[in-house]
């Protein structure tokens, strides 16, 4: 029988009575499979003896101790018990807070075995966080297994042991023999007993290793039918041309030749080649479904552009999608700017658009008199209807829910699909979020571009910082300062996007003209804002986070954000990006609270702190300080928070398997991946047997490359 398949109910254990049954089932285990897929959180190696001398090299000391004599501390209720304890190599004590009972169990001379966290204090080597249990205790000279629960665990480690002694034994493989062999895993029977008993360290890792593989396996199996699936299906209308990824690149067609010829710079090598991936993918009869990952600022909406040109020139609209009105305005003007006098027709298309040039605009779109449409998610609003959408580009892709990607998608029949992110999502990531859909990088940026050059700075120096910014801005620079907050907040001691304006601009440059940007503002007073920013009539953009996305105004150099410790680091960088857009050296200023990040002061100059000794606020904003690669500083966000937190990934469900963790696991994932898509190749029609936990996670998050269909 497979594991999936052992239904029966727990009450069939050796010893398990209604009451066990019941506490089992409130946990969720209803069934022999559930209990045996309880896998531990955490082992304890018992199997070693770690005498008390050893205490500070291990977190626990295992060996077996005899008590020497009992001491009592404090009076009355707060009396607490203390035993000393030794063996062969050094003595310590036991400090049992709220544990007194243990005097009548720990007799004088009598031996026990002993599990605890030792420490020095006080002149002693001491415990107060314990287990000891007599000599012959099965529970120790082993690994054991900890569980969810803690409270839980001697009854899981029971009734689990009774489970695989009753029904563990003939568990069948659900990977194929060849693979076993291959990989070096375990039979299935013996990897479920190793990852609650195991008999070694090594045998725990090849049991870790047979489980992660097999749960990895079956992923990559079904995001790989999916991509099979798309494209197999040939719905998309026909250019005739059907190349393959190994020929050469794809001629550009006729609009695409004729903006590059007008361009004032060359493509970068990262442009050219992604140009090309998307080229092959619009003349190919599959719709595609490709993300196209670049820092900030490594021209990916001119990317965009050429494939919204090809796709025009096959006779196809092409929709461009932003998260924010303030970006779809700047992406529908470079449009205007650049493709119009090409004499492709250009539309802009937001909610806000009044009625009447609406209902005009609508017209034209229906009747394919417009080429190219940029907006916000108003683009698929129900009375939007488009004659023959063939291009959908959706900007900063981790701003749209996986519904509002599926709505857009709805608007064409299989149309091509290209989504860009400039929060660099982990190389590590890519391969299970988007597992079934093509993937670009632009790695390289446009020439001329200075590194920006970043600073940490303490609160209490934030003079300093100004007085720097006031040196830029007599060389007719301008400068963003960016806050947490747009008001003030009484609950938190933190400084305000509409506070700071007022500050500035009264009291620090009242020379300089200042304004403020934030999301609650209404869409003309952002856009008349950003317009005169751009032109350089306003000076200094007082903003919250509303200017990390996307916006573009190349004669800003300075960028100081304060409360730096408050922003996650894609943030940080998304924001840092903002600056070092133009010719001349461009700064940015972390500036940091005193009281939140005491070790600042230090970190400041972090070769006197150890990596240790750094909080995670000094470490993150060391990382901003040490790296300018947004690929870099997405991996370094990922170790600091986990996999479920970075930006975007977060509804996917993607990076919570059961026992498998893409990100710890990427080096078996890569393999199970090649595995999966070499048994797909020689046979697409494989079956996939039900594997609950996948199931799970599919039903959760359906891949991204799916939508619309
Ligand atoms: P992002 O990838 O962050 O969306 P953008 O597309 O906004 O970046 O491009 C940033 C800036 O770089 C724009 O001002 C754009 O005109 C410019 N740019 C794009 N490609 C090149 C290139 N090959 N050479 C020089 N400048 C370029
Ligand atoms: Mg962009």
């Amino acid at each position: 029988m497979f594991l999936r398949e052992l239904t029966a109910s727990p009450d069939h254990l050796k010893g398990a009575g209604a009451s066990t049954v019941k506490t089992l089932s409130l946990a969720g285990l209803t069934c022999i499979a559930d209990l045996l897929s309880k896998y531990p959180r955490g082992w304890e190696d018992r199997s070693k003896n770690i005498p008390l001398a050893e205490f500070a090299k291990h977190d626990n000391v295992c060996t077996i101790i005899k008590i020497i004599s009992h001491d009592w501390i404090g009076y009355g209720k707060n009396k607490t018990l203390k035993v000393h304890i030794q063996d062969d190599t050094s003595c310590a004590v036991l400090v049992c807070f709220n544990r007194s009972f243990l005097a009548n169990k720990l007799l004088i001379g009598a031996s026990f075995h002993i599990w605890g966290h030792f420490t020095y204090r006080y002149g002693e080597v001491q415990s107060s966080t314990f287990e000891i249990e007599a000599a012959d205790s099965p529970l120790f000279g082993k690994i054991l297994p900890k569980y969810q629960n803690l409270k839980l665990n001697n009854l899981y480690r029971r009734f689990i042991k009774e489970a695989l002694a009753q029904y563990g034994t003939h568990i069948e493989n659900e990977l194929p023999d060849y693979l076993i062999e291959k990989n070096q895993l375990l039979q299935k029977t013996d990897a479920v007993r190793a990852i609650h008993f195991p008999a070694s360290i090594e045998e725990l890792n090849d049991a870790k290793k047979t489980l992660v593989y097999e749960e990895l396996l079956f992923l990559e199996l079904m995001v790989g039918k999916r991509s099979l699936a798309r494209k197999s299906r040939n719905g998309k209308q026909q250019h005739d041309k059907d190349t393959n990824a190994e020929s050469a690149p794809p001629p550009y067609s006729k609009l695409q030749k004729r903006l590059l010829e007008r361009l004032p710079f060359e493509l970068t090598a990262g442009q050219t080649a992604a140009i090309d991936d998307i080229n092959r993918d619009i003349d190919s009869n599959y719709a595609a479904a490709r993300l196209l990952q670049g820092d900030v600022g490594s021209g990916k909406t001119l990317v965009s552009f050429m494939a919204a040109l090809r796709t025009v020139d096959c006779g196809g609209q092409a929709a461009i999608m932003a998260p924010t009105e303030l970006l779809a305005r700047q992406h529908a003007e470079n449009a205007a700017c650049l493709l119009e006098p090409l004499g492709v027709n250009v539309a802009f298309l937001t909610g806000n658009i009044k009625t009447a040039g609406r209902n005009h605009l609508l017209k034209a779109l229906v009747a394919g008199e417009i080429d190219m449409v940029v907006g916000t998610h108003a683009l698929f609003s129900r009375n939007v209807v488009y004659k023959n959408l063939s291009l959908i580009v959706i900007d900063e892709q981790h701003r749209f829910g996986v519904t509002q990607r599926q709505a857009i998608m709805a608007k064409g029949e299989n149309p091509d699909l290209l989504m860009m992110s400039a929060t660099p999502i982990p190389r590590t990531l890519t391969f299970t979020l988007f597992g079934d859909m093509d993937i670009s990088v632009i790695h390289d940026m446009p020439p001329g571009r200075k590194q920006i050059i970043t600073h940490l700075a303490k609160e209490s120096n934030e003079k300093k910082v100004y007085d720097f910014v006031g040196g830029e801005l007599a060389k007719n620079s301008q400068a963003y300062f960016v806050y947490p907050l747009i008001e003030t907040n009484e609950d938190m001691d933190l400084k305000d996007a509409q506070s700071m304006l007022q500050h500035l601009s009264e009291d620090i440059f009242p020379a300089y003209k200042c304004a403020l940007i934030h999301s609650k503002l209404d869409e003309d007073t952002k856009r008349d804002i950003m317009d005169r920013f751009r032109k350089g009539e306003i000076r200094i953009l007082v903003a919250t986070s509303v200017v990390e996305v996307g916006v573009d105004v190349p004669n800003a150099t300075v960028m100081v954000i304060e409360h730096a410790e408050r922003f996650g680091l894609s943030a940080l960088h998304q924001l840092r990006g903002r600056v070092g857009r133009g010719e001349k050296q461009s700064y940015c200023f972390l500036v940091f609270s005193d009281q939140d990040t005491a070790d600042m002061q230090l970190a400041v100059r972090p070769e006197l702190l150890t990596e240790e000794e750094r909080t995670i606020a000094g470490k993150r904003l060391m990382t901003m300080l040490e790296n300018n690669d947004g690929f870099v500083i997405a991996e370094k966000d990922l170790q600091f928070r986990g996999s479920g937190q970075i930006a975007g990934t977060e509804q996917s469900g993607f990076t919570k398997i059961g026992i498998a963790d893409p990100i710890r696991d990427i080096e078996i994932l890569k393999i199970a991946r090649e595995d999966a898509f070499s048994m797909l190749e020689h046979d697409a029609e494989l079956v996939l047997s039900e594997n609950k936990v996948i199931a799970e996670v599919l039903k959760r998050a359906p891949p991204f490359g799916e939508v619309g269909v």
